[in-house]
């Protein structure tokens, strides 16, 4: 699959259970190292479904792709030029474009984007936006946009340099939402309005702060990533779509928002870009994406991005209600101990008796860990 290999290097496979959208259930593969995310998501996904579950849905699945158009003398006219072939431009690249149009996909649009005066004078980009089907599609719009790059030159006379997809691909976003009843969130300490308050309270300090919304939007792709990566999606494509896309406005923002209804209960909704498939990549190549994707079961990739979009849903409540709750150390230190037990030696078998001594003296450290592995193989 890549380069100079030494060896392989695995990490958990996990499912997270308790999703019905669409009015459909699901087991979500998920990839990741980092502890609690599943439980978390399988956590979240179990109080959503009690009404039902989520509601999800994605754009048809077009991707953009540019062209950077150098050395113009008239931008106006070369803009005019490639407009008035715009047919014939998206017929060529049709042409070439393989089994993705005879699946009805392809060539849909042609954009122009002017920039002038930048550091290296003037320049054209020019989009091409193209349906890739089940395909996340970089490979197939790249070769696209160097196939039609003769003609583009030709039509408007300039020097073609970068040819690329842009991974803000914002015509492929995937939405989704949910409702939590009020009093399913009470609380040893607060009732269940309370918690819905602190949880919108948390939302929006995501909404108006970008030191927050980082954080926030992270845990959101904590769900996100793992599920991207063991479908053998990229998942860096799918971040770089995420992150760019929460900044659209100039400022940097949550990809959730959260608010509550008349009646007090709990509602959310997320929509980021999610240029994800079903074949093509690492799906292909993959015997370990190739089962996650079997398990999932999507029946395209618009599918998979909405249930994508879910789960980061489901993964945003759950750290969000541990924030505005216990605080989430609580949960996360058990896991925490678990590691620095397994990162001190200590036999799969003795972990969890190490564990408890660690929690049971209120210290979670790694020197303390060791202490007692050496202790208990002396006793040994
Ligand atoms: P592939 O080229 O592997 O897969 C797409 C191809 O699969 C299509 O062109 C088509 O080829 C075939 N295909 C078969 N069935 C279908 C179907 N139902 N729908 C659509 N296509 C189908 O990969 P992608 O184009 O998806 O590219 C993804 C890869 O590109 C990832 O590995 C990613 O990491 C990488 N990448 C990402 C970049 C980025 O994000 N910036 C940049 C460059 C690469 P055919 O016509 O032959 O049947």
């Amino acid at each position: 699959m890549i380069e100079n290999v030494i060896g392989r290097y695995s990490l958990p496979f996990a499912l997270a259970t308790n999703f019905r959208i669409n009015e459909r259930d699901y087991l979500i593969p998920m990839v990741i190292e980092e502890p609690s995310v599943v439980a978390a998501c399988s956590y979240a996904a179990k109080l959503f479904r009690k009404t039902g579950g989520f509601s999800a849905s994605s754009d048809e699945p077009v991707m953009i792709g540019q062209i950077q158009l150098l050395d113009l003398r008239d931008l106006a006219k070369a803009t005019e030029a490639i407009l008035s072939h715009r047919a014939d431009i998206l017929a060529e690249i049709n042409a070439g474009a393989g089994s993705i149009v005879e699946r009805g996909g392809g060539a849909r649009d042609l954009k122009i984007r002017k920039f002038e005066g930048s550091r290296i004078g003037n320049m054209l980009v020019i989009h091409l936006h193209f349906d890739t089907r089940d395909a996340m599609g970089a490979n197939a719009i790249n070769s696209a946009l160097e196939g039609i790059t003769p003609s583009i030159e030709r039509i408007s006379g300039g020097r073609a340099n970068l040819r690329i997809l842009s991974n803000l691909s914002d015509r492929r976003l995937a939405w989704a939402s949910g409702m939590i009843e009020a009093e399913t969130l009470v609380t040893e300490g607060a009732p269940g309005v309370k918690v819905v308050d602190a949880i919108i309270e948390a939302a929006v300090l995501a909404e108006i702060d970008p030191y927050r919304a980082a954080t926030h939007n992270k845990g959101i792709m904590n769900g996100i990533d793992a599920m991207i990566m063991a479908t053998g999606n990229d998942w860096r494509a799918v971040e770089a779509g995420a992150h760019a896309y929460a900044s659209r406005d100039g400022q940097y923002t949550s990809l959730t928002r959260w608010w509550k209804d008349e009646d007090g209960n709990l509602h959310g909704r997320i929509e980021l870009p999610l240029a994800a498939g079903i074949v093509g990549g690492a799906t292909r190549a993959h015997r370990g994406a190739q089962a996650a994707v079997r398990i999932l079961s999507p029946r395209s990739a618009r599918e998979l991005a909405s249930v994508a979009a879910a789960v980061g849903l489901a993964q945003n409540f759950a750290a969000i209600r541990a924030l505005a709750t216990d605080g989430i150390q609580r949960g996360h230190m058990r896991m925490h101990a678990r590691q620095l037990a397994l990162a001190a030696g200590a036999a799969a078998e003795d972990v969890p008796g190490i564990v408890q001594r660690m929690i049971d003296a209120g210290s979670i450290r790694l020197a303390y860990a060791k202490e007692i592995v050496k202790e208990r193989k002396q006793g040994s």
